[in-house]
This record gives structure tokens, sequence and C-alpha cells, in this order.
């Protein structure tokens, strides 16, 4: 990506005032805040096994072999596994390509989502593009899902149970999908999805791992958070630069 489109990129992400002023591109200054930090990837954290599928009471959803994306998807609107099947208008499934190297993973539809069927539409959903863009992605060459498939009324946090009966629908999309890398965006879907209570603050710039296949999962702030912070939004490009190298290195 040229340098001028990059610059273009992270002005929509508020971070236009980031680049030295009076300093060419290409300055030693400039090149610290465009380019990507050349380190050594930490090493995984230890984190708890996950299950193994069919083993003593998983009786997770989509579980058994040859489940394919049309019957995945047929489970998930008619599952009424969790009481948020009795508000939802309907379910959100996930968007994108099934082909993705990027699994993008949000908390739970919002109002929005609920009305349209699609994650991170509106606001955030626009950012999380402009987001995608500045590491040279579209959103139709990922994958966007969330731990949850239907809206917890009023936006409220999901409670463990929800988020417990429903992560295997996207542990069985992360089986079709086989991403190279999941990004976990915001501190509901990253508690979750590590099983965790550690602030997404201490689990940021850290190549985590996820379920059996052990995907590499790097976190980040959700951009409904960004857009209400917008002084975090430096932070996040660190995490997507930083996912950008693990993805590279897979
Ligand atoms: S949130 Fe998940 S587990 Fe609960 S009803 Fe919706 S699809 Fe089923």
């Amino acid at each position: 990506m040229s340098s001028a489109l990059r610059r273009e990129y992270l002005a929509a992400l508020g971070l236009e005032t980031w680049v030295v002023r009076g300093k060419p591109p290409g300055s030693p200054e400039t090149a610290r805040a465009d380019a990507p930090a050349l380190r050594d990837l930490p090493e995984p954290r230890d984190l708890p096994e996950p299950r193994a599928p069919g083993a003593a009471g998983d009786s997770s959803p989509g579980r058994e072999a040859g489940v394919d994306w049309p019957e995945l998807r047929a489970r998930v609107a008619a599952c009424t596994r969790c009481a948020l099947c009795n508000t939802r208008t309907q379910t959100v499934f996930g968007v994108g390509s099934q082909t993705a190297d990027w699994l993008i993973v949000g908390e739970a539809p919002g109002a929005e989502e609920d009305r349209q069927g699609e994650p991170f539409v509106g606001r955030a959903g626009q950012l999380l593009n402009s987001m995608l863009r500045a590491i040279g992605l579209t959103r139709e060459q990922v994958y966007i899902a969330n731990v949850l498939k239907c809206r917890p009324p009023g936006n409220r946090d999901p409670t463990a149970s929800e988020a417990a009966e429903c992560l295997p629908y996207l542990e069985q999309q992360i089986a079709l999908l086989k991403p190279k890398i999941m990004l976990a965006v915001g501190r509901i879907a990253s508690q979750n999805l590590l099983r965790t209570e550690v602030t997404l603050g201490r689990l940021r710039q850290q190549v985590h791992r996820f379920g059996l296949s052990q995907v590499p999962l790097v976190v980040t702030y959700h951009p409904a958070y960004l857009l209400r912070t917008p002084a975090d939004k430096r932070k996040a490009w660190e995490d997507l630069k930083f996912a950008r190298e693990v993805c590279a290195r897979v």
C-alpha cells in the first residue's frame, strides 16, 4: 500500500494528526508512526485447554461431522438454546468471505444489527471497515461474526450462560472457515473467547490461541468504544499492525 493511501486510511481512523508535522514522509519520525514495528512476537499465553468435541457433557450444537455453512446457518436461525431467542428480531449469523484468512469477532448484535441481520453495521461498522482498510483489507475479504448470535435486550452485556450456549456456533464457524488469525474486538468478546477476566489493556499486544486448532488470536478495542474514546484509536492502530505481523508469519 502506498504511504499516501495509508495516510488516507489513517485519516479515516481519525489518526491524521499522528504523522509528525513538518516532517516529510519517510523521515525517521514519520516512519515510527507509519511502519509496522519489527520485533519478535511474544510467545502464546497459556490458556485453558479447549473442550474436545464429543467429550462427555458436550452437547454443543453443530458438533456433528459434516455440518456445512447452510446447515449451520439454519441451526442458528432456529436456535432456542437461551432466552435471547424470545426477544431477538432475527439471528445475526455472520458475514464475509467463507475462505477468509481473517476472522473478526465482536460481542453481540446491537439494535441495528438485530434489525438488519448483519454484524457491525452503523457507525461502529463504518469505523471497523476503516480499521480494516488501514491494514489493506476490505470488509468482503474478512469474515465478521459475534460471540452471541442474538441481541441482548437493551444492549446489556451477555451473561456467562448465554455466551456458553452460543459459543459452540462460533467454534463451528471457525472449524469451517479455518482462519489464519482471529481479531477479537472489545473486552466482552476477548474475555469470552479467552475465558478470562483479565482486562483488555493487559490482553493487547500478545498472541493468544483459540480452540482445538490453536488459531492465533489478537485483541483490540471495539469500534463503538473508539467512537466514544478517540484517543485510543492510536492503540487500536498498533493492535492492527501487530495482528498483521502475526498473520504474515502464520
Ligand atoms: S444467543 Fe445463541 S444460543 Fe442464544 S438463542 Fe441466540 S443463537 Fe441460540
